[in-house]
């Protein structure tokens, strides 16, 4: 029980960083469970949800490469330094 309310209560910069980890791949259980608590709860990283969707959407749309459906196409190290920008960088002040 404590190991769950634990995981419950991620702060938004964890948040987001599963709501990115998402786009790329199943979430376990637990992360699932936790990131889904953090939603009901927080209208801001609701909203950031939306518009990673939206960018989702809009790629498919344009017909920009999705990195599931063109596998290889960039290497790990190119696929972590844009991880890591989008964690640390292009985020608005209140998610840094
Ligand atoms: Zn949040």
């Amino acid at each position: 029980m404590m190991c769950w309310l634990n995981q419950s209560t991620l702060s938004c910069r964890k948040a987001t960083e599963l709501l990115s980890e998402a786009c790329e791949k199943r979430l376990p259980f637990t992360r699932r469970v936790a990131l889904g608590a953090h939603l009901m709860m927080c209208h801001l990283c609701r909203r950031y949800k939306a518009q990673l969707r939206l960018l989702n959407r809009a790629a498919r749309h344009y017909g920009l490469p999705q990195e599931d459906t063109i596998p290889g196409q960039l290497s790990d190290s190119a696929k972590e330094r844009i991880r890591q920008r989008l964690r640390l960088g292009d985020r608005p002040e209140h998610l840094r």
